[in-house]
C-alpha cells in the first residue's frame, strides 16, 4: 500500500511540475527536494534578488528559479514560493 500510494504521489508532482513549469529539473540540494529550472536570458523579464548572496539578478540575465519538490503546502504553494537565484550562487550551495 506504501508503495502504490507513493507512485501515484509522484505522477501528480510530475503533472503538476509539467504544467507549471515544463522542462524543471528534480533535483537533491540544501537537505532537500527542489524542482529546479533555468531561465535563459531572453526569458528573463523582471528583477530578482537572490536569496543567496543578496545581490540583484537584471532583468534579462539568465539564472535559475527554484522551488521546494516537498513543500509543506503542496506544489502550488511551492511554485508561489519559487525563489529565482544566480546560476553560480544556486551551484555553489
Ligand atoms: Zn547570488
Amino acid at each position: 500500500m506504501g508503495r502504490k500510494h507513493r507512485r501515484s504521489a509522484e505522477r501528480e508532482v510530475r503533472d503538476v511540475t509539467h504544467l507549471a513549469n515544463g522542462g524543471a529539473q528534480r533535483v537533491t540540494r540544501r537537505g532537500g527536494e527542489w524542482f529546479v529550472r533555468d531561465i535563459p536570458a531572453h526569458r528573463a523579464e523582471k528583477a530578482y534578488r537572490c536569496p543567496d548572496c543578496g545581490g540583484d539578478i537584471p532583468p534579462g540575465r539568465a539564472h535559475v528559479v527554484a522551488w521546494r519538490a516537498d513543500h509543506l503546502f503542496g506544489d502550488s504553494a511551492a511554485v508561489q514560493d519559487r525563489r529565482h537565484f544566480h546560476g553560480h550562487c544556486w551551484r555553489l550551495a
